[in-house]
C-alpha cells in the first residue's frame, strides 16, 4: 500500500467535547479532526498522499472544477460493533464505483489500493470518532475535484482527492418518509451521467427536492426522462416496493440510475432469506393503483445514509396520494431487510457474502 504521510493536529477536539458531539450528531454537520488529501498530475500520477488536520483547501479561482464541474464523490460508513471492533461494508464496491464515476467524467481514476489506504489511514488517527450507538456510524465522504488552472473546456490534467469523515445518526428523524413524485423535473437520461456519482446530478435535484419540501414531503422520486412513466430513483436513494404476495420489486439498472450498493446488497440478502426479489420496470401509475387496490403493500427507500427507510406515502401534482397502511408505520418486509442488513454491517450476523 502507498505510504501516507501523517501530520496530526496540534489542537485535537478534547475527549469530553467529542463525546458530547457523538451523542446526537446532525447528519453532515460534525467532522473528525483530520482528512486525507492525495494529488494527481498528468505524467506524475497520484502522489503526496497525506493525513492532515481538517481545514480549508486553497484552490485557484480558475480551477476547472469551479467552472465546468468535474467533481465526483462517494459515501460509505464505518461501523462500531458491540465488541468495539470497527467494520467497513463493501468498501471495494465504493472504490469501483468511484473509478467508474471518474471514467464517465473523464477524470483520473484513483486506484483501489489508494482508496482503501486513505480510509485505513484516516480511521487510524480518527478511530475514536466512530460512534457506538445502534443507529450511528462514521460516514466517510471521499471526493475528487479537477484543479488545473485553465479556462478552456477540456479534460483537466490535475486532480485533488480528499477524504472527510463525519459521525452520523439516523438520516430521517421520522419513522416513515413521505415522497413527492416529480412529474416535471427529471434527474438523468440514458446516456447521461445518472450512473455516475457526480455533484451535478445533485445540483439539478435541488429544485425538485425543494418542491417536495414545499408539498410537505421528505424526499423526491424521479421518473424516467423519456416518458415520465417509470420509477427511476429518489434524490439520494434507490426505491423498492413489496407486493401482497411478499415479492419485492425495484427498477432495473437502466444506465440512468445510481448502482446503489445497498440496493445490490438487499437483492442478494433478500434472496438468501427466501424472498422473491425482482428487478423490473415499475410504472408510477401502477404504484398508485397498486396502493389503492392492496396489490402493493409496502415501499421503502434504500441507501448508505438512509439504510432501509420505510415510505409511508407518495404524493403527486394531480393531488393523488398512494398510502401504505396508516402512512406512519413501517412494514414487516422493510423491517426484516433493515435488520438483516444492519446486523451484517455491524459484524453481528454471519457475513456469508464476505462484505465486511
Ligand atoms: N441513488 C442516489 C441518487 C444516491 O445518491 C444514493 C446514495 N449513494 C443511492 C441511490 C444509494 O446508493 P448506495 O446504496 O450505494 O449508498
Amino acid at each position: 500500500m502507498a505510504d501516507f504521510h501523517i501530520e496530526k493536529t496540534s489542537t485535537p477536539t478534547p475527549a469530553d467535547q467529542r463525546e458530547a458531539l457523538l451523542k446526537d450528531p446532525k447528519f453532515g454537520r460534525v467532522f473528525t479532526d483530520h482528512m486525507v488529501v492525495i494529488r494527481y498530475v498528468e505524467g506524475q500520477g497520484w502522489h503526496d498522499a497525506k493525513v492532515v488536520p481538517r481545514g480549508p483547501l486553497s484552490i485557484d479561482p480558475a480551477s476547472t472544477v469551479l467552472h465546468y464541474g468535474q467533481e465526483i464523490f462517494e459515501g460509505l460508513k464505518a461501523y462500531r460493533g458491540k465488541n468495539g471492533d470497527i467494520t467497513l461494508f463493501r468498501p471495494g464496491a465504493n472504490a469501483a464505483r468511484f473509478a467508474a464515476s471518474a471514467r464517465r467524467l473523464a477524470m483520473a481514476e484513483l486506484p483501489e489500493d489508494l482508496f482503501m489506504g486513505a480510509i485505513e489511514n484516516l480511521l487510524k488517527v480518527d478511530r475514536d470518532w466512530v460512534p457506538q450507538g445502534s443507529d450511528q456510524s462514521l460516514y466517510l465522504r471521499p471526493f475528487m475535484i479537477s484543479n488545473e488552472v485553465f479556462l478552456g473546456v477540456k479534460r483537466a490534467n490535475e486532480y485533488l482527492f480528499v477524504l472527510l469523515a463525519s459521525p452520523v445518526g439516523a438520516y430521517f428523524s421520522s419513522g416513515c418518509v413521505s415522497v413527492w413524485v416529480s412529474d416535471e423535473y427529471t434527474r438523468a437520461a440514458i446516456g447521461g451521467t445518472g450512473e455516475a456519482k457526480c455533484g451535478g446530478n445533485y445540483a439539478s435535484s435541488l429544485v425538485p427536492q425543494q418542491e417536495a419540501a414545499e408539498k410537505g414531503c421528505d424526499q423526491v422520486l424521479f421518473l424516467d426522462a423519456r416518458e415520465r412513466r417509470y420509477v427511476d430513483e429518489m434524490g439520494g436513494m434507490n426505491v423498492m416496493f413489496v407486493h401482497k404476495d411478499g415479492s419485492v420489486v425495484t427498477p432495473p439498472l437502466s444506465g440512468a440510475i445510481l448502482r446503489g450498493i445497498t440496493r445490490d446488497s438487499l437483492l442478494k440478502l433478500g434472496r438468501k432469506m427466501g424472498l422473491t426479489m425482482r428487478e423490473e420496470p415499475i410504472a408510477i401509475d401502477d404504484v398508485f393503483a397498486g396502493a389503492a387496490s392492496g396489490e402493493i403493500v409496502e415501499a421503502f427507500a434504500c441507501g448508505t445514509a438512509a439504510v432501509v427507510s420505510p415510505i409511508g406515502s407518495f404524493h403527486r401534482a394531480s393531488g393523488d396520494e398512494a398510502r401504505f397502511g396508516d402512512g406512519k408505520t413501517a412494514g414487516p418486509v422493510a423491517l426484516r431487510l433493515r435488520e438483516a442488513l444492519s446486523n451484517v454491517q455491524r459484524g453481528e450476523a454471519e457475513d456469508s457474502f464476505h462484505w465486511v
